[in-house]
């Protein structure tokens, strides 16, 4: 043979790096489940299905086309159970000229890809930035606002302009993005994808396999094949796009999709192309399929913050892992791993990602991310229960979002401030707080809402750091003309509620 290419789990696209100018008379594809990339973090028993799955559905495509497969089972009695071991392995049964990769998309992996023997490692290029491009752009401060970067992306692809003007005269359409969602609109099923013979198998070992792991495989249906995953995006631009933008930032129990495109965890293996799905949602718009505020939302949430959040982590990794500017510490209470809590929001959010490894931006970031902020969790916990619980979740994209948008324990590298706020907000933009064992209408009393008095206890403990960003200036002001009376019982209430989570009892 002359060829040993490697593809990981989340490299399954046709037009991989590592696939570039492969012979399929020589060549072999080295593909491998490990326990390794199983445990690493405590993965939903689904993600662990998908990746899998989804890896055998691609082995198989690749040997339709004629290409030889070495492909390594979990199972496999030989299996050294890393990727590291497994391509040291291949290589002595194969003896190849060469070993060709794609770079990992964490740097964990790209890492231990470094040792591998006589490898080429190759750019990773099925992103909407070129190479290079994130670097180029942030510059030698390596910063720079989402908002720009996104502006530089839509003109770089040509992506809802006229010209060098944004279409519709704007380039942001947020505002109108906010929008509660009324109890009379209807919320359409999101495409399931029953199992096959192919995720058949891979169910029956994982699900005996990773029984401490949160949530579970039944109910399985998320696409594991280019196809579904393209089956699933169409169902989205027919059922849901036109009102994405409307209610993007809304919440509802039971509701976990809403309009949401649940395109994240087929895009993150690779079975589906960013710059594809932009240019779909464009020619909705163009068609008058969709209206601009949906179609803009949507692909500033990819050709902008995805492509951000990715830029930002190779940018700053691996001090990144590292950052802790509130100084948080307090451990994460395990009603993160059961859901079980008094707080309807937390009890939802959680509730429905140990059911589905889903929930939409809003929920990850101003409920679940919101109380981590608020009650000090320590970054490292938050990170790792987020890697964990998601279907989509790989650190390049997680920790930005997690480390960054929701503890601001990057100090403002991803987002020019916390995103905090109390029950106040999570009321205007749900249905959680009615039924719920608290009232967000009360900030101090035994059923106050928690959010309420966290939320000023979180600003007055950070005074001094908020009192030098502006964008911070309101609550500050509001927090100084409280009187002191009222400042008290909020802290007393919130000391009240951190010393029970510090207990893990029962809030
Ligand atoms: P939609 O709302 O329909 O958006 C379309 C697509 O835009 C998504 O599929 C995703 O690819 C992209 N997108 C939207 N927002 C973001 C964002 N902030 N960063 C990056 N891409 C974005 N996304 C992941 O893919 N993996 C993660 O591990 C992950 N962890 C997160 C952790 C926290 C604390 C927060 C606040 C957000 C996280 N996100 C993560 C971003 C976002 O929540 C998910 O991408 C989104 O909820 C996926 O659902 P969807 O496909 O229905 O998205
Ligand atoms: Fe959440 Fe507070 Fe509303 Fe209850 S009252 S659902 S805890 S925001």
């Amino acid at each position: 043979m002359s060829v040993l290419r490697v593809v990981l789990g989340d490299q399954l696209s046709r037009d991989v790096a590592a696939l570039r100018g492969l012979d399929v008379a020589h060549d072999v594809v080295l593909m491998a489940e490990v326990m390794a990339e199983c445990t690493y973090a405590p993965h939903h028993p689904k993600k662990i299905v998908l990746v899998l799955s989804a890896m055998r559905h691609f082995a198989a495509a690749l040997r339709a086309r004629g290409v030889a497969v070495r492909y390594v089972r979990l199972d496999d009695p030989d299996n050294t159970q890393t990727l590291g071991g497994e391509v040291r392995r291949a290589a002595a049964a194969l003896r190849p000229a060469r070993v060709v990769a794609t770079a990992a998309g964490e740097w964990r992996v790209l890492e231990e890809m470094r040792s591998w023997p006589d490898a080429e490692i190759r750019d990773d290029e099925r992103f909407c930035a070129p190479p290079g491009f994130f670097a180029k752009w942030a510059g030698a401060k390596g910063a720079g606002r989402m908002e720009f970067f996104y502006r530089a992306m839509r003109r770089h692809h040509n992506v809802l302009m006229e010209g060098d003007a944004p279409v519709g005269g704007r380039w942001n359409f947020d505002v109108e993005n906010r929008k509660k969602l009324p109890a009379t609109v209807a919320v359409p099923e999101v495409a399931g994808f029953a199992p096959d013979a192919v995720t058949r198998d891979v169910l029956a070992l994982v699900a005996g396999r990773f029984v401490a792991h949160y949530g579970s495989v039944d109910g399985f249906d998320y696409p594991v094949t280019a196809a579904q995953a393209r089956a699933g995006f169409r169902d989205f631009l027919e059922t849901r796009l036109a009102r994405f933008g409307d209610w993007q930032d809304a919440m509802a129990a039971d509701a976990p999709y809403l309009f949401h495109a649940r395109v994240s965890a087929p895009l993150n293996l690779g079975l589906l192309n960013p710059l594809e799905l932009c240019r779909a949602a464009e020619a909705a718009y163009r068609e008058g399929a969709a209206p601009l505020n949906a179609v803009e939302g949507f692909i500033r949430q990819i050709l902008g913050w995805r492509e951000y959040m990715r830029g930002m982590y190779w940018l700053h990794m691996p001090d990144y892992a590292a950052k802790n500017a509130l100084g948080a510490q307090r451990g994460l209470p395990e009603l993160y791993w059961t859901g079980q809590t008094k707080m309807r929001c937390m009890a939802q959010v959680i509730g429905q990602t140990m059911r589905y490894a889903y929930a939409h931006h809003i929920q990850r970031l101003m409920v679940t991310g919101n109380f981590a902020l608020l009650a000090g969790l320590a970054p490292d916990e938050v990170d790792q229960w987020y890697l964990a619980v998601y279907a989509d979740a790989y650190e390049w994209v997680e920790m930005p979002n997690t480390r960054g948008m929701a503890l601001y324990a990057d100090g403002g590298i991803v987002g020019s401030k916390p995103y905090a706020a109390s029950g106040a907000y999570i009321n205007r933009m749900s249905d959680y707080c009615k039924g719920c064992y608290y009232d967000v209408r009360q900030a101090t009393g035994a059923r106050a809402c928690p959010f309420n008095a966290l939320y000023w206890d979180f600003i007055a403990r950070h005074l001094t750091l908020f009192e030098h960003n502006p964008r911070m200036a309101m609550p500050v002001r509001a927090w100084r003309n409280m009187t002191r009376e009222k400042a008290e019982q909020l802290r007393q209430r919130a000391g009240f509620l951190l010393h029970q989570i510090e207990q893990d009892a029962e809030i």
